[in-house]
């Protein structure tokens, strides 16, 4: 077969990767200028190449680390010890092992205690997520914690991510975070670690770029798909029709329907793997009722990220939570408290992170009004901050982030086969119930590959 895989992110590349494997001839069309999606890089200056949004794995990760094993890369990957806190009452709590959680004094010591004995319940009692599916998070931490975690730690965290959507997300998200990483029993529990590969998550697209391409296939970055439609019906038994945009179509958005047309090509099957709403754009194909309410159905909210170059350290840690609802961020990651800054000469790197419902009027700003908005509080964090620590400064927004995990999400979601024989729509949305994260995207992509050779 010849198909087109939409775009070039892990789970593009490792469907159209596991396609070729099979025999068959893949072309990956890519929006963006570069591989990897969500995981892409951007050129830092100096030789050093840095993940647009801060990315590392945990030990859990098996597939992702049994691709690098695969494509004869194991030694890429690096296991480091991680160190996260929480920010709140005007301070950064360490939050590293389970003896920080007994001193954690805003909580109460029954609170505090609490929420160890439930997190290690929810983690010894098996790995069936039905009985938390019709539940939503608060309700099971306020019923197994107490008001005083949800109102003090639980609650913040999850406005962060969800916004005002919190109080409706599916205690099944909570459990899948919570129980697929890290244990509070075992070698992890005094320290997490943390994986990154040595020279970033590029070199993982380019040896799968590499393997497509030695299968008679193409990479086509910078080359959006604008319109996907059944092919003429001279064309037949062929099936598809792929319209593409002209380079630099990603100027204009998100929305294929923006797109300048330059050409098409014609395929036996299509495995899409862009968000929801990218896929309704560029669809020009009858699909059936219920697949199509599926999809409409699920929300998303944007991730905005300022990457900043510091001259000196933040923070002591990797990885701040921030529960304090006054500041206007989710987190900070201060991506040399992980990894050496030597690998990066000396320099220093520091993510601000947040998650918004689209529209939010944040989105809107560009990286030095976002710095200026955020600067006090950075303040809060480290009162020494000042605009002058600041040597560069760039900012990513993600409109389809984090697909918004509510009550019944698992019934909800679309299954991979579209219902259009050789058609298969493969994103974040239907990662459940795992968090999304690169390597579910490795599983996606071969479920994706397997779903259209019809042995899944
Ligand atoms: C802020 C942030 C932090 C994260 N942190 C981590 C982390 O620490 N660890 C981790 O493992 N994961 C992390 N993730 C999640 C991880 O990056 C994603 O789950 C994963 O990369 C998704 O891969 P994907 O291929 O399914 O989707 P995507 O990466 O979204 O790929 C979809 C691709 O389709 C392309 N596309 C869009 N429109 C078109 C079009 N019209 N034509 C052609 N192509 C198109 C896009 O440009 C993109 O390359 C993070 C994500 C974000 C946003």
């Amino acid at each position: 077969m010849r198909v087109a895989v939409i775009g070039a992110g892990v789970a593009g590349l490792v469907c159209a990767h596991r396609l070729t494997q099979a025999g068959h001839v893949c072309d990956v069309y890519e929006r963006w200028p570069g591989l990897g999606g969500q995981a892409a890089t951007i050129d830092v200056g100096g030789g050093h190449l840095l993940e647009r949004y801060y990315h590392h794995l945990f030990t859990s990760d098996r597939h992702i680390a049994a691709l690098y094993e695969e494509l004869g890369m194991p030694d890429e990957l690096e296991w480091l010890p991680s160190s996260v806190a929480f920010f709140l009452e005007g301070r950064s709590w360490p939050f590293t092992s389970p003896l920080h959680l007994l001193r954690f004094s805003p909580l109460s010591l029954r609170s505090r205690l609490r929420m160890g004995l439930a997190v290690l319940r929810l983690q010894r009692g098996g790995d069936d997520v039905a009985p938390f599916e019709r539940m939503t998070a608060r309700a099971w931490i306020v019923e197994a914690m107490g008001a005083e975690a949800y109102a003090k730690v639980w609650g913040p965290l999850l406005r962060g991510k969800f916004g005002d959507r919190a109080d409706d997300i599916s205690m099944a998200w909570l459990w899948g975070k919570l129980t697929m990483r890290r244990k509070l029993q075992g070698k992890e529990s005094r320290q997490e670690l943390l994986g990154y590969p040595r020279r970033s998550w590029e070199p993982l697209f380019a040896a799968l770029r590499e393997r497509i391409e030695a299968g008679g296939g193409r990479v086509l970055i910078d080359r959006p798909v604008k319109r996907l439609a059944a092919a003429p019906s001279d064309a037949r038994p062929v099936r598809f029709e792929i319209s593409y945009g002209a380079p630099g179509s990603f100027r204009s958005g998100h929305d294929p329907r923006a797109f300048q047309a330059a050409g098409s090509e014609r395929y036996d099957a299509v495995v899409a793997t862009v968000p929801n709403d990218v896929f309704r754009g560029m669809l020009d194909l009858e699909l059936e009722d219920d697949y199509l309410r599926r999809i409409d159905g699920i929300e998303y909210h944007t991730a905005l990220c300022l990457l900043l170059e510091l001259d000196r350290g933040f923070s002591p840690f990797y990885w701040t939570n921030i529960a304090d609802p006054e500041l206007p961020f989710v987190g900070v990651i201060e991506h040399t408290n992980l990894i050496a800054r030597e690998r990066y000469d000396g320099r220093r790197f520091l993510y601000v992170a947040n998650y918004l419902a689209p529209g939010h009027e944040l989105l809107g700003l560009d990286a030095d009004a976002l710095l200026e908005r955020y600067a006090p509080g950075l303040r809060r964090i480290n009162p020494g901050f000042d605009r002058s620590w600041v040597r560069e400064r760039w900012l990513h927004r993600e409109p389809a982030a984090q697909p918004i995990v509510t009550v019944g999400y698992g019934e909800r979601i679309a299954p991979l086969q579209t219902g259009v024989p050789g058609l298969i729509l493969a994103n974040t949305t239907q990662i459940y119930p795992e968090d999304r994260g690169t390597n579910y995207a490795v599983r996606l992509g071969a479920d994706a590959a397997a779903t259209l050779l019809g042995t899944a």
